[in-house]
């Protein structure tokens, strides 16, 4: 469906060659295209869902965002009157929902994009509902789009549950079980700040790594809002105010047993790409002896799970916060611009000069959060489209029809102007 507003004339004059395709409608690409459309490009939005904000609906039913709310928005449009300093994850899918809404983005839903590729200097899109073809190509489908679990030595005898953090489900659920959470980053301890409140048999939290460890406020001060100056700080400086930070609030968390952290938040934030994790009661939990940390995991048993100091342990479910991965090899593998985890090689303004046209957003965290991430990486893609040798400028468009350069570009051209086709792309 093609929502009728602003930029839906536009769409439709040029549906065979885009300026540019924006795939994906979360916080990035609604960024994006709002900054694209801006600067003036006929922009088109691929969302495979048929609503906007759905991997926060997925999320479990407690989620409330770590990020403040004034950090939390994207431009033009403020959260409602009374909205709380974190808001629920309901009150983002509201929001993100007015945000379209408000700037009339044309999405088309339900359009999953697979394979995207340079074909006669056009990017060459296949989706579920046929070919599409643009100058450039923003893909925004989210860092955290596959919930990955490491595959542990015996895990498939284990008799217990293991599941992926993104599968927490409700708090309650956990009452009387004996609970381990494997990972000590922004996942794990959301899931620990859930059950600390819950009456479980018993929890421990397994970390390779200390946690970099933020609380949601400091002497009533949201900790979140310091972001945009942390962020502006040399690495160094910005590690040691976070350890600054972390140590006036919990001390020195080794004495809880935690280990010691690999790096500083911000180093790890650059070359780990892990989120700074936000403490709501986690602490507080593992000082009272309700939550024990407990070294790595090294393997399972049928009954168990063996740790690297040789220690057997007997969880009835696993929670592994053991991080997401983007599944962008389908996409884009071909290309050669996803590292070894499939993270892309370049993100926001940065750009493969061999592969003009080809962006990614919100594929890296940031201290400010996601939100205030997809505005500034937003605003670098556009500038960096606006001045590329590949934007073709109104006037010209207007003169020069877009030529299909390949045979079956044409078709495929043939096709979008009259109906997309049905067939999912081969
Ligand atoms: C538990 C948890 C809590 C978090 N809390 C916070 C927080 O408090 N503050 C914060 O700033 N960040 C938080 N984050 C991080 C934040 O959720 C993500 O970084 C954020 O959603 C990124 O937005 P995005 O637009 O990049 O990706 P997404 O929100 O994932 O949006 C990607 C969109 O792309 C679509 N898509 C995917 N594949 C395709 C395809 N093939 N074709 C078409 N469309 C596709 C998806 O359906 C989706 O709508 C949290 C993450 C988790 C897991």
């Amino acid at each position: 469906m093609t929502r009728v507003g602003l930029l839906t004339k536009t769409v439709t004059k040029s549906a065979a060659l885009q300026d540019v395709i924006v795939v994906g409608a979360g916080a990035a690409g609604l960024a994006a295209a709002y900054a694209l459309s801006r600067a003036g490009l006929a922009v088109l939005l691929l969302e495979k869902e048929h609503h906007v904000g759905e991997p926060w609906r997925r999320r479990h039913n407690d989620l409330h965002l770590n990020s403040h709310r004034a950090l939390s928005s994207l431009p033009g449009v403020n959260y409602p009157k009374g909205t709380p300093a974190f808001p629920h994850k309901s009150v983002v899918v509201d929001y993100l929902n007015l945000f379209v809404r408000h700037h009339a983005l044309a999405i088309e839903y339900g359009i999953d994009v697979g394979e995207v590729s340079l074909t006669g200097g056009h990017w060459v899109i296949q989706t579920n509902a046929g070919r599409r073809i643009a100058r450039h190509i923003v893909i925004a489908t989210g860092r955290d789009r596959v919930p990955y679990i490491p595959q542990w030595k015996g895990m498939a005898k284990f008799r217990g549950e293991i599941i992926h953090s993104a599968a927490f489900g409700q708090a309650k659920t956990y009452s009387q079980r004996k609970v381990l959470v494997v990972g000590g980053g922004n996942s794990g301890f959301d899931v620990l700040n859930h059950l600390a409140k819950v009456d479980t048999a018993h929890v421990w939290l397994s970390a390779r790594n200390g946690p970099t460890l933020l609380p949601k406020r400091i002497f009533k001060i949201a900790v979140h809002l310091l972001s945009p100056l942390i962020a502006r700080l040399p690495t160094k400086a910005a590690d040691a105010a976070m350890a600054a930070t972390q140590r006036l609030a919990f001390g020195d968390l080794t004495k809880i047993g935690l280990p010691s952290a690999a790096a500083g938040g911000v180093s790890r934030l650059t070359s780990e790409h892990i989120a700074i994790a936000t403490d709501d009661g986690a602490v507080e939990a593992i000082m009272a002896g309700k939550v024990i940390a407990v070294p790595a995991v090294r393997e399972f048993t049928q009954h168990g799970v063996i740790l690297a100091n040789g220690n057997l342990i007997g969880p009835d479910i696993v929670i592994a916060a053991t991080g997401y991965r983007t599944g962008l090899e389908p996409m884009v593998g071909k290309l050669g611009v996803l590292d070894d985890k499939g993270v892309p090689l370049f993100n926001g303004g940065d750009h493969d000069p061999t592969l003009p046209g080809l962006w990614f957003t919100g594929m890296r965290p940031n201290v400010r959060g996601c939100f205030a991430n997809a505005r500034i990486q937003a605003r670098a893609i556009a500038k960096a489209i606006v001045t590329s040798p590949r934007r073709e400028t109104r006037q010209q468009r207007q003169e020069t029809p877009p030529q299909p350069t390949t045979a079956s570009a044409k078709r495929s051209e043939a096709r979008t102007l009259s109906q997309p086709e049905q067939n999912p792309p081969a």
